[in-house]
């Protein structure tokens, strides 16, 4: 099942969620970041009015579009406080806030009919491109042995009457597997791990090039291509990501 969030911002709620989405890029570029946590916070509540309304009604793909909606309102946040964070020379913090942007938009890429609709697919590309420049390239991956369970309906992973599968959207939320208990067995390195959030730490030092970078990029929003061949970045001046072209 897939869907189009523009079926959703045409209503009363939507709309005021479109105003919002109108003017976060440039809040973001002008760097007034608590000003955009605000208006996220007020888009994901109006996501919330949104999906509530789909339960009452027995209209699952609403309340899954708006859930949808509100992980593209949270992505926005998510390179909000990327740029908060690179901006303040928190760099593990800001590779986190990067990570989770790049969770929201997969979950997009997957979920939506059309993977461009508002700008979806170069927002992937824009995140993408600051992920290559950041320079962790090794990380921890756990082994484990664990007990856990469904998100929706709490029945435990193995219970075959569990109906819902992992990643998959039921009713306004996602299907996850919750870890309960776990115990570590291992941690290995590793160049593609589940979570790159699980990285070694560093200090600053090891992040000179990427706060040039950071220095160098004048607007946040403006778009990186990178070479790798050159591992060699070009800032595109004036091609900034937004939500509509
Ligand atoms: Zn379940």
């Amino acid at each position: 099942m897939k869907y189009r969030l523009h079926s959703i911002l045409e209503d009363k709620h939507g709309r005021k969620i479109k105003k919002i989405l109108k003017i976060i890029p440039s809040r973001i570029n002008a760097m007034h970041f608590s000003e955009v946590e605000k208006l996220i916070g007020q888009a994901v509540e109006e996501c919330n009015i949104i999906k509530n309304e789909g339960i009452e009604i027995q209209d699952e793909g609403l309340a899954n579009t708006a859930y949808l909606l509100r992980i593209y309102c949270s992505m926005w946040g998510s390179i909000s406080l990327f740029w908060k964070c690179a901006k303040s020379r928190e760099y593990e913090g800001a590779w986190f806030h990067l990570q989770d942007g790049i969770d929201r938009n997969n979950i997009l890429s997957k979920n939506l009919e059309d993977e461009s609709e508002l700008n979806t697919y170069k927002i992937q590309q824009y995140l993408l491109a600051y992920e290559e420049v950041f320079p962790y390239n090794i990380f921890s991956s756990m082994g484990l042995t664990s007990t856990s369970c469904c998100s929706i309906c709490k029945k435990d992973s193995f219970d075959n009457t569990c109906i819902h599968v992992p990643g998959r959207i039921y009713w306004g939320q996602m299907a996850n597997t919750v870890i309960e208990t776990a115990e570590i067995k291992e941690i290995s390195l590793t160049k593609t791990p589940e979570d790159k959030r699980c990285v070694p730490k560093k200090d600053d030092s090891f992040f000179s090039d990427v706060q040039r970078l950071f220095d160098y990029v004048g607007k946040p929003l403006n778009v990186l291509i990178y070479d790798e061949e050159r591992r060699h970045v070009d800032v595109v001046f004036g091609d900034c990501i937004s939500v509509y072209d």
